[in-house]
């Protein structure tokens, strides 16, 4: 699904946030990218929805050469693409009903085809019963699993978490990563970059280290530090 050779990212202030990273990512796996802040968690994921070009190296992306990508075809990279972030990103003056419908209207989708997707995303995440409510008037779980809907409506190939739970409380944590488990499941792969220890050491999953902006590790069922 996700293939890294010889990837370095050097952002325009001289900052080396990724050194000749190669990391190859199966379709159906549930990836862990974990390190220190400011260690290149974002900047990976950012390369993989082409929201930065790296510096030299390859990535390809379902089997798409995503660093060489002509602008006119990002959005269309994207839509294979659902991307969660820390802070939710919901836009506040819209329901989560219209949150999650808009993804699909900025693609051109067609009305009849977002009245069927959005109850089936909000479904999945649990969140049928408040899509007409604001985001202000959720907690910070529900609005994460209202992001996540969003993330999910088109169905992505691909979901790419950056801190999904970094403004969570243990218990709307743990629910979340019940529901990526269970979005994996059901065939999307998912690749979480997070600096939360319990939850990676819970999960054993594949872990990814990154220090420095190299990965220093890489474990098939690993834990948040190698040989605990
Ligand atoms: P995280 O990935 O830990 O959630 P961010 O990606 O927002 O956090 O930022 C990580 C680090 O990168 C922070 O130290 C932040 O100050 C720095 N950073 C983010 N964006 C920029 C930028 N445009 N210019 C310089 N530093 C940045
Ligand atoms: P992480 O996600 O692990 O916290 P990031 O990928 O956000 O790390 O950041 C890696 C390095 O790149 C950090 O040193 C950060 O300050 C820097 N950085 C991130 N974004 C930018 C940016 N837009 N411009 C300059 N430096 C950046």
């Amino acid at each position: 699904m996700i293939k890294l050779r010889g990837v370095s990212l050097v952002y325009p202030n001289g900052t080396r946030a990724l050194d000749d990273v190669d990391l190859e990512i199966e379709k159906g796996s549930f990836v862990f990218l974990v390190g220190h802040s400011g260690t290149g968690k974002s900047s990976l994921l950012k390369l993989m929805y082409r929201e930065e070009v790296p510096t030299s190296g390859e990535v390809v992306v379902d089997g798409i050469r995503v660093d060489t990508l002509r602008r006119g075809r990002v959005p269309r990279l994207r839509r294979n693409i659902g991307v969660v972030f820390q802070d939710f990103k919901l836009l506040s003056h819209k329901t989560v009903w219209e949150n999650v419908a808009f993804a699909l209207q900025v693609t051109g989708t067609r009305t009849r085809d977002v009245m069927r997707m959005v109850p089936r995303s909000l479904d999945l995440v649990g969140l049928s019963h408040k899509s007409r409510m604001f985001p202000s008037e959720l907690s910070g779980g529900e609005q994460q699993r209202a992001a996540i809907a969003r993330a999910l409506v088109g169905n992505p190939k691909l979901l790419l978490c950056d801190e999904p739970t970094g403004n969570l409380d243990p218990s709307n944590t743990t629910e979340i990563m019940e529901l990526l488990q269970r979005i994996n499941l059901k065939g999307t792969t998912v690749v979480v970059a997070t600096h939360n220890q319990p939850v990676v050491d819970r999960m054993r999953r594949r872990v990814v280290r990154l220090e420095h902006g190299r990965i220093l590790h890489d474990d098939e069922r690993g834990y948040y530090f190698r040989g605990l």
